[in-house]
């Protein structure tokens, strides 16, 4: 694999830099920066979105003909990279990245055509709806049941953990359709619009005091076979299809990196009783640098992954790999931050957000406000999008053939 980029690419790098240096705002990385939670804030996020959709450069992971950008998997690599190094939000991920693909791949020109312009524009909020309580890790057995009468179904059931439900205007679900075939076989794709009397969505609060996740109550609620995506049945397939997407198949490594990078610049100002800064102890300054070497070997499989994307082949089980050793390290960072920040991280402030006038003052610094907060909602990445149990059960099946 050739690891250097092409004069073109260099110049795509360079009209990226430029790019970010006139429309990243200091409000937007103040509220990258300062949001300990997993997933950026609408506020920030979807400013984030206009601008990008402004330029043409937001649906990166989308075929040309439904609105991407058709770059080059190096090209996305490079776009990450460099918002990452230049503090920008994270996007959310569940319309852009979840919901996106799947209507692109296997939604009808009709059901593109109403709802892909509305992903982009951000004038539709996506939330996911495929973990029920009871049925996580073992996701086919789900039991929020959808009967069609007439043109309509009637669905009812719970989700659970459902990532900002309640900034959501539709939610997309598995629901089960059938329940006298395989488990599997009986489950159906549907878009569901979450304003209306059968959804009442409750808030979950996570230990960090962020209100991400949700419960979501369906007693009845109602959705038209047109928001049907696929055939009946054809559910297990899409699900699967829209989990290697969210698993894998973008680029983890750069954010963790810079990440990796802040976090020793940190260090050198955080003072040290035999040392000057902490970054010069030579525990620490050893675990950066482990951290940093894996996080760069890691970006070297994410590397090889996008060359295999670019020959045409699909990212596959690989993503369970990209999954279990981003959301290790991820979690090793922030719990080095906590040990980086010692008593000024165990700061925990109740207010929400941290960013904009009514944001609380930090303790000593903005780093260390945000560290508590950062290191909890942390534990979520080994859980979320199939926990860490399951990525290793894929692996040894799939990918080790055991
Ligand atoms: C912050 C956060 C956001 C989330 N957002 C969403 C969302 O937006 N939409 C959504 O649908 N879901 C969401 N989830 C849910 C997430 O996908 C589930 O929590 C996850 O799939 C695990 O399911 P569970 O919580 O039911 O745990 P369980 O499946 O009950 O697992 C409990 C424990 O048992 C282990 N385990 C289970 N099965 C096996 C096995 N076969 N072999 C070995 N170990 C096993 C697991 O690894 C885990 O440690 C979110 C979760 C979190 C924490």
């Amino acid at each position: 694999m050739d690891m250097d980029f092409t004069p073109d690419e260099l110049d795509f790098q360079a009209e990226v830099r430029s790019f970010l240096k006139s429309h990243l705002t200091e409000r937007l990385i103040e509220g990258a920066k300062r949001t300990p939670g997993v997933f950026v804030e609408p506020d920030i996020g979807l400013e984030w979105q206009r601008i990008l959709h402004e330029k043409g450069w937001l649906a990166i992971y989308w075929p040309e003909a439904d609105g991407g950008t058709g770059w080059t998997p190096v090209q996305r690599y490079i776009f990450e990279k460099e918002c990452a190094l230049a503090g920008a939000p994270a996007l959310a991920v569940l319309g852009l990245k979840l919901v996106g693909p799947v209507i692109c791949r296997f939604g009808t020109p009709e059901q593109k055509a109403r709802f892909l312009p509305r992903i982009l524009s951000a004038e539709d909020y996506w939330c996911q709806g495929y973990s029920e309580p009871g049925s996580g890790s073992d996701l086919a057995s789900l039991k929020t049941r959808a009967a069609l009468e007439g043109d309509t179904y009637r669905i009812n059931g719970s989700k659970i953990w459902t990532t900002h439900a309640h900034y959501a205007n539709w939610m997309f679900c598995l629901v089960r359709t059938d329940p006298d075939v395989s488990a599997q076989r009986g489950i159906t794709f549907l878009l569901v619009p979450m304003d209306q009397p059968g959804v009442t969505v409750t808030p979950i609060v996570t230990m960090a005091g962020d209100h991400e996740v949700n419960q979501v109550f369906l007693d009845d609620a109602k959705s038209h076979v047109g928001n049907r995506i696929g055939e009946e049945g054809q559910g297990w397939t899409i699900a699967k299809f829209l989990l290697e997407n969210e698993r894998g198949g973008s680029c983890f490594a750069p954010k963790l990196i810079a990440d990796i990078d802040q976090l020793a610049l940190t260090a050198a100002r955080v003072p040290s009783g035999t040392n000057g800064a902490l970054v010069h102890d030579t525990e620490i300054s050893r675990k950066l640098a482990s951290l940093r070497l894996r996080a760069r070997a890691f970006e070297i499989s994410e590397l090889r992954i996008l060359a295999e994307i670019a020959k045409g082949r699909p990212p596959g089980p690989q993503t369970s790999l990209v999954k279990l050793v981003s959301a290790n390290l991820r979690q090793e960072l922030d719990t080095l931050a906590m040990e980086i920040h010692g008593l000024a991280g165990l700061q925990l402030p109740a207010e929400r957000p941290l960013y904009g006038n009514e944001a609380p003052e930090p303790v000593g610094s903005v780093e260390a406000q945000m560290a508590a907060g950062r290191y909890l909602n942390s534990r979520a990445w080994t859980i979320f999008g199939g926990s860490d149990e399951v990525q290793k059960n894929i692996i040894a099946k799939t990918v080790l053939g055991l």
